[in-house]
């Protein structure tokens, strides 16, 4: 039987810094990307476009079903996310989508129909996930995994710039609290929770820029590949 494709799996928590660093791997690389995090967040924004009711978890566990996501990059590299056939993409990375997001990926039962849908992006030649565990539930076996963290306080001053540059009004205090929150809701809860694989090399992005983060990341895969 020939090797599965490679994956590089790059989990931690939110603000780590993981979406810039795994699509710039995934580019130098050659390799897929899958944001498994756009996939409970697309789950979020179709359940709250049907005014579902967060603690219903059957109506979630549908809708998870339901709901048609896609992934369609534009020339020059820009992703965009389709829910249900529509461009969800601005609308999927505000602070209030992961905190529904969170909310959602707490229940078992989404997490177990998002497998398969997480799984299908393992291709040739490679695939670089980035999530919460990628390295523990979704690719056990993948042969390099990093897990990125960094201080709380950094993490919610990078969250502001980003949504600052995108003309998104918050304030640095009430991100740490959403950060916080969310980071415990999602070390907490007992499927899945968030933590590196026993496996996993850990990085501390704290003080490092992208280019430096991205050189570590990269040197976990070239020794051996
Ligand atoms: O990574 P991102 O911030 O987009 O993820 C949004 C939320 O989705 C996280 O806070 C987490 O609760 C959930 N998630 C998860 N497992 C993943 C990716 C994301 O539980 N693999």
């Amino acid at each position: 039987m020939s090797n599965p494709p490679p994956v590089l799996t790059i989990d931690g928590p939110s603000g780590a810094g993981k979406g810039t660093v795994s699509r710039i791997a995934a580019t130098r690389l050659g390799w897929h990307y899958l944001d498994s995090g756009a996939l409970y967040r697309a789950v979020g924004v179709a359940a709250s476009w049907a005014d579902l009711d967060l603690s219903d978890p059957a109506a979630l566990v549908r809708c998870t079903f339901d709901t048609d996501i896609r992934f369609h990059e534009r020339e020059g590299g820009d992703l965009r996310v389709l829910v249900n056939g529509v461009d969800a993409t601005d609308e999927l990375r505000l602070e209030t989508t992961g905190t529904v997001a969170s909310a959602i990926a707490a229940i078992p039962e989404v997490r177990a129909a998002l497998k398969d849908r997480q799984r299908a992006f393992r291709q040739s030649p490679g695939l670089v996930a980035d999530g919460r565990d990628m390295g523990t539930v979704i690719f056990p076996d993948a042969p390099y995994k990093v897990f990125l963290t960094a201080s709380a306080d950094e993490r919610a001053e990078r969250r502001y710039k980003q949504l600052k540059d995108k003309g998104v009004s918050v304030t640095i205090d009430g991100l740490l609290r959403e950060i916080l929150a969310r980071d415990a809701r999602d070390a907490q809860r007992t499927v899945a929770p968030l933590r590196p694989a026993d496996d996993a090399v850990p990085i501390d992005t704290t003080g490092l820029d992208i280019d430096e983060v991205v050189a570590r990341v990269l040197a976990v895969v070239k020794p051996q590949g």
